[in-house]
């Protein structure tokens, strides 16, 4: 399969959703949103923690794409198998 199916899932701020006003100390541990002035004091990891719902459900969908994509791809690799075939026709 050709297709790239990693994610890159950007955090967001559980308070107003931004996912681009992130300020941070060096070693992470310590978070905080611009926009809305949220405090991490958590740092990363409490970030990742809550936003753990966004990122399951990012999962779920690229497993629902994965499943799609190979749904048709063996529909494709069927077709092709039964092409050209003399006795075998689809009709
Ligand atoms: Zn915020």
């Amino acid at each position: 399969m050709k297709k790239n199916y990693s994610k890159n899932i950007s955090l967001r701020c559980v308070t107003c959703g931004s996912d681009s006003d992130f300020e941070s100390n060096d070693d992470k541990t310590y978070i905080v949103c611009k926009k809305c002035n949220r405090e991490y004091l958590g740092g990363y990891s409490e970030l990742v923690e809550l936003n753990e719902g966004l990122i399951n459900d990012e999962v779920m969908k690229t497993k629902k794409e994965l499943a799609q994509d190979m749904q048709k791809e063996i529909t494709e690799r069927l077709k092709n198998a039964f092409k050209g075939n003399k006795y075998i026709h689809i009709k």
